[in-house]
């Protein structure tokens, strides 16, 4: 490895030390986490003795196998049954200085409350994953996500606490934003991958050519898969002439637990907050580093409310091979989607993020897509509609032909391409709506 540059790090010795350093601070940081956990909160103490646990049993990081599961369901149950925030808080109430909720698109929202040192920490490490991505206090960084109670909104101040000038622009209408941009010569961004790619087109509707007329290089994007597909983030940083690094968070852990460093091979967990875990879905066992599997968190240090093995339904490969960049943090190689979103077609696994590489790599497309699936006389029929690119002047058939021999050879999956005008299909603000699974009316 290359001589260290201090500049590169944020916290060098952290952030560059062994394997074997990592899991030791991981199992010191874990016992003392479950002990709290068990201590402090009724809900973990009656989780804990039901499974026949203690937190004192704790000898190594597999140990942590033992210790129950808790998914968005539980989290929800113990909110309504202790309100306001639920038996799972560790913490007396005086402790808690903050809260952000999640969105209730699947239920009641949940809360997510932290103590001050726990927004503290938060914020730390936030300053850490950008000072990686390459933001720099000479940056001016706006920050285009929801601040209403959503747990992306104080990442914001990672970018101060670095130093960079922070611009809380907040979800503004496109052509505010645009101009907001303008004005202050923005240099750096966050916002969703689908919103980034409106932005940029609503820009050159607007005769504003994101490349010449606005100073941002660096996006920041998280919510969607989006940002780790290398195809769909090669055509957001050619639309913006700026690098593209994907973030990951979810709102019951932290704003965000993990981001791309400049190399942008897969995206750094800031391991010593929270321990990750990758687990078959069906029996729960751990798959072989970079297999798929379904992302499992716990948190190390977070007092308020302690997440242990919180089930996240997202579909992840992972690797601790080290980093180009010099750190030795475990990566997230890729976010494949839902649990909730994966379609079995003809008895075969297919997530949206599969389709979406392959549609997305073709110039003669739009990049938009939809997936629609039926059943037909008992047989599942998958048809991907797509838009062809404005001034496209190729044959359809032969468009069609390409587009499903690649989905095949890249699946296993037979579909149907239906070939539509650009501009067609819904372009999503937030998160993109990708499936209309028409099957379940079948069965109604
Ligand atoms: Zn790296």
């Amino acid at each position: 490895m290359a001589l260290l540059d201090s500049d590169a790090y944020w916290q060098p010795g952290l952030e560059t030390q062994s394997r074997a350093a990592w899991r030791q601070l991981q199992l010191d940081l874990l016992r003392d986490h479950l002990r709290h956990a068990y201590d402090g909160s009724p809900y973990y103490r009656a989780a804990f003795d039901a499974a026949g646990v203690s937190p004192d049993q704790l000898r190594n990081l597999d140990d942590l196998r033992r210790f129950p599961f808790l998914d968005k369901g539980v989290i929800r149950d113990r909110q309504q049954a202790a309100p306001p925030f639920g038996d799972l808080v560790a913490v007396p109430e005086r402790d808690i200085v903050y809260i952000s909720a999640s969105s209730g698109s699947t239920g009641a929202p949940t809360a997510s409350p932290f103590t001050a040192g726990d927004f503290d920490d938060w914020i730390d490490y936030e300053a850490r994953q950008f000072w990686s991505s390459g933001l720099r206090p000479t940056d001016r960084y706006a920050h285009a996500l929801n601040f209403s109670l959503f747990v992306g909104g104080p990442c914001v101040l990672g970018a101060q606490k670095l130093g960079a000038l922070s611009i809380h622009a907040g979800t503004l209408p496109s052509e505010r934003l645009l101009a907001v941009l303008r004005q202050f010569q923005a240099t750096a961004i966050w916002t969703t991958p689908s919103y980034a790619w409106h932005l940029g087109e609503t820009a050159q509707k607007e005769g504003i050519d994101p490349k010449r007329d606005l100073a941002v290089r660096r996006l920041f994007v998280a919510g969607e898969p989006g940002g780790s597909i290398p195809e769909t983030r090669a055509r957001i940083e050619a639309l913006w002439g700026a690098e593209v690094y994907d973030y990951y968070g979810l709102s019951d852990v932290f704003g965000s637990c993990a981001g791309m460093c400049v190399e942008k091979d897969g995206l750094h967990w800031a391991e010593d907050h929270i321990l990750v875990e990758v687990l078959d879905p069906e029996t729960r066992e751990p798959v072989a580093e970079g297999e798929r599997g379904e992302l499992v968190l716990t948190t190390l240090r977070k007092r308020a409310r302690p997440i242990i093995r919180f089930r996240t339904g997202d579909i992840v490969s992972v690797t601790t091979e080290p980093c180009r960049c010099g750190r030795t943090s475990l990566r997230l190689t890729g976010v494949h989607g839902r649990l909730d979103d994966m379609l079995i077609i003809k008895g075969v696994n297919l997530f949206p993020s599969d389709v979406e590489a392959v549609v997305r790599q073709d110039a003669a497309l739009t990049g938009e897509y939809r997936l629609v699936v039926e059943r037909i006389d008992h047989l599942d029929r998958l048809t991907i509609e797509v838009e062809h690119a404005h001034g496209f002047n190729g044959h359809p058939s032969d468009l069609r032909d390409r587009l499903r021999r690649q989905v095949k050879a890249a699946t296993g999956v037979g579909a149907e391409v239906a070939l539509l005008a650009p501009d067609t299909l819904p372009r999503a603000v937030h998160k993109a709506k990708r499936v209309d699974d028409r099957r379940a009316h079948v069965w109604s």
